[in-house]
């Protein structure tokens, strides 16, 4: 890349700051702008349905279209009103080095293709160790998210379950292989059982523990399932429910497994940062006993898509899972960035993670889930005080609120998304339907909070005052 690419690239990511050069409209807007799509889905997609040119165009003609075309059709989902899912946002240093990552265009397959992207890895992957909580030797992957991270992390437990009942699943596969027993929490993320499905398992494969009223699974009944047994096991656990928030008994969940020689995955796609909050940590206490976790980038931390982490304490039986060589690689005969995750060429995505977390330092990353959960709990406290259910123990980022019956509170959701104030999805928790808010983003503060809290009371029509009345 020449020099001047080099400095337009530059040029362009500071740019992309919320309070920064006007040029980047979208960006700046981000908490103005109203918070859904300013056109449809069908008109955005009439939009960019066009015959492609025989010739082609200039790039700063086709970007200036781009943004034109696709402006209507963004959703405000990085600013600071946007409570549907779990998305977060993206730090500024964060978005300026992802776009540095794409214009510098480098594959971070490994350290020959790129010391630099290698480098960054390896450097952020010991800094998330540390504010998450885990041991320092546990092998660290850089995945697209939390379902390639449950996906690898499981891999390396079939490797390693198997493999300690003399069976090696990567030479010989799964037919005729001693059976492997697979439990989870009935209110695991939906991305486990299509990763054991990706694996060969089948989604009947996996025995479902009950769990508590707040989304976490019941220590005793986990007991109860494992009471005898003996051979290949893998429980996957939970920090952080989509709905609730609650974690599982991580430790002493941890703790009965090894007893019964089976290996915990954790899927903590955001709740494990907890971790990285002293006033939270407890929630996660003993997630450093576990096997293996995968936790986002891209929703809590505030990186840009697409970024997640898969950690394990076995880092043979990670490597050993994804491992693939031909003629042509050059191996370092060091661990490279490309043998714990399961992309060969790739962004380099360590870049954006290495400066995020700059970015905030240890007391930012701190501040940001606390200020988050004190942000939850506002919410809590006074839509209730308004008069409205919350369906949920508020132990972490997410709040659940009822409006009476459900079609009242779908009708209410509905007319939240529709005001461009903020944006919250539904969902069904334990049978009944709820608005969901999940605070996740760095730029959300108390003020959003109450001009979103005054939003949801219009929608609410007052229902929840004279609910609360009768
Ligand atoms: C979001 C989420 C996932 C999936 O993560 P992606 O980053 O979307 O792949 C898995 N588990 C939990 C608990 C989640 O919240």
């Amino acid at each position: 890349m020449g020099q001047s690419d080099h400095a337009a690239f530059v040029a362009l990511a500071p740019a992309l700051h919320p309070r920064g050069n006007a040029r980047r409209r979208l960006r700046d807007s981000l908490a103005e702008r109203p918070v859904n799509a300013a056109r449809s889905y069908p008109e955005v997609r009439a939009d960019f349905r066009r015959p492609l040119g025989d010739e082609g165009r200039p790039a700063s003609e086709v970007i200036d279209e781009l943004i034109a075309v696709a402006d209507p059709g963004i959703v405000a989902s990085a600013g600071p009103r946007y409570f549907g899912f779990v998305v977060g946002g993206a730090l500024p240093a964060a978005t300026a080095a992802e776009i540095l990552a794409a214009g510098w265009d480098e594959n971070a397959w490994n350290s020959v293709l790129s010391p630099a992207a290698a480098a960054a890895e390896q450097a952020a992957a010991d800094w998330l160790k540390e504010l998450l909580g885990l041991p320092p030797a546990v092998s660290a992957g850089f995945a697209t998210g939390a379902q390639s991270a449950n996906t690898i992390a499981l891999a390396a437990a079939r490797n390693h379950v198997l493999g300690l009942a003399g069976w090696d699943v990567e030479g010989d596969g799964l037919a005729g292989a001693p059976q492997v027993r697979i439990l989870a929490g009935e209110e695991r993320h939906a991305t486990i059982d299509r990763s054991l499905r990706l694996l060969g398992f089948g989604s009947r494969s996996l025995e479902l523990v009950p769990a508590d009223s707040n989304g976490a699974i019941d220590l005793g009944a986990l007991r109860a399932r494992l009471a005898d047994h003996t051979g290949p096991l893998i429980v996957c656990l939970q920090a952080g429910n989509v709905n609730t928030g609650a974690a599982d008994p991580l430790g002493a969940a941890c703790d009965l497994v090894h007893e019964h020689g089976g290996w915990v995955h954790v899927d903590g796609a955001f709740g494990l940062w907890a971790a990285a909050s002293p006033s939270l940590r407890d929630q996660v206490s003993g997630v450093e006993r576990a096997d293996s976790w995968a936790c986002d980038g891209h929703k809590w931390l505030n990186l840009p898509y697409d970024s997640g982490f898969v950690f394990s304490a076995h880092p043979a039986a990670h490597a050993n899972a994804l491992a693939y060589s031909a003629s042509y690689l050059v191996a370092s005969g060091e661990p490279e960035p490309g043998d714990y995750a399961i992309e060969s060429s790739r962004r380099g995505r360590g870049l954006a993670v290495w400066a995020g977390l700059q970015e905030l330092g240890r007391t930012g990353v701190r501040d940001l889930v606390d200020r988050c959960c004190g942000l939850a709990r506002s919410f809590a406290d006074q839509l209730s005080a308004a008069g409205y259910e919350i369906g949920n123990d508020i132990v972490l980022n997410q709040v659940l609120v009822s409006f009476g019956s459900e079609d009242e509170t779908d009708r209410v959701i509905e007319e939240i998304q529709r005001s461009g104030v903020c944006w919250m999805g539904g969902t069904t928790w334990r049978g009944r339907r709820y608005l969901r808010i999940s605070v996740s983003n760095h730029l959300t503060t108390e003020a959003d909070v109450t001009v979103s809290v005054r939003a949801i009371i219009a929608a609410g029509n007052g229902t929840g005052r004279r609910h609360h009345e009768r």
